[in-house]
């Protein structure tokens, strides 16, 4: 089966909806959340209300988790301190609940995804380096693991040292393991404004990365008149 698996959608309705109408023509008969589903983008609602009707496998990501509940922001940047405040304002106490009460951690056929990190996954902290990969490793009892939350595509594999890499199609090898990295769907920062998602064939044990054109100035458009920062706008032009 082909899978889709996305995460970190930030409200980003017309990039979400490029990335569900491609993983249709490629062939995915399911779907992942790495979550994320909200904050930073003018669509958290619309974006929320599709995730659900998709009835698919979602961990909670660190938006989804100060988005639902009340507690202090002094932990984040300010750009993302003010969306993540307009977001709570925008949310239903029952669309508040179902995010908080999302797991950490999934285990899906003989995989697992989690949004951030297996080492403390409600710690939040990022995988951006080897090292930091090798910590997750750790924790990780399959041989796939896929995650989001840096909003760069990445490919960790650990054979009898831990190597990252960038990618755009990886075959899996037995005898070795993976902790992958989904990109952002709506909002990349790896300097590729497009979207980020991927397709897992689990029967060719291949994944691959599909990065996809959106309609950028209604985003932004959405953004500004939500009376969202202007740099949230600007900085999805940049994918940074
Ligand atoms: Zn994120």
């Amino acid at each position: 089966m082909r899978i889709a698996i996305f995460g970190d959608i930030h409200a980003n309705l017309e990039a979400f909806e490029v990335v569900l109408a491609d993983a249709r023509d490629q062939g995915c008969l399911s779907s992942i959340c790495l979550g994320d589903v909200v904050g930073y983008n003018a669509n958290p609602r619309e974006c929320l209300r599709i995730v659900q009707s998709l009835n698919c496998p979602v961990v909670k990501g660190n938006h989804d988790d100060y988005a639902s509940s009340d507690s202090s922001l002094e932990s984040f940047n300010p750009l993302a301190e003010i969306a993540i405040q307009w977001t709570r304002d925008q949310l239903t106490s029952s669309e508040k609940l179902w995010l908080g009460e999302l797991p950490l951690i999934s285990k899906i056929r003989g995989f697992t995804v989690v949004h951030a990190s297996l080492e403390d996954p409600g710690g939040w902290g990022y995988v951006l380096n080897q090292l930091d990969a090798a910590a997750s490793f750790s924790k990780q009892t399959t041989k796939l693991c896929f995650f989001g939350h840096t909003h760069t595509p990445r490919a960790y594999i650990k054979d009898s040292s831990v190597i990252g890499l960038p990618f755009d199609q990886l075959l899996l090898e037995p005898g070795k393991r993976y902790f992958i990295n989904a990109g952002s769907v709506g909002q990349p920062r790896d300097g590729d404004w497009r979207a980020a998602y991927l397709v897992f064939d689990e029967e060719k044990r291949m994944i691959r990365l599909r990065r996809l054109r959106y309609d950028l100035p209604k985003t932004q458009g959405k953004i500004l008149a939500a009376g969202l920062p202007p740099r949230l706008a600007d900085r999805l032009a940049f994918g940074k």
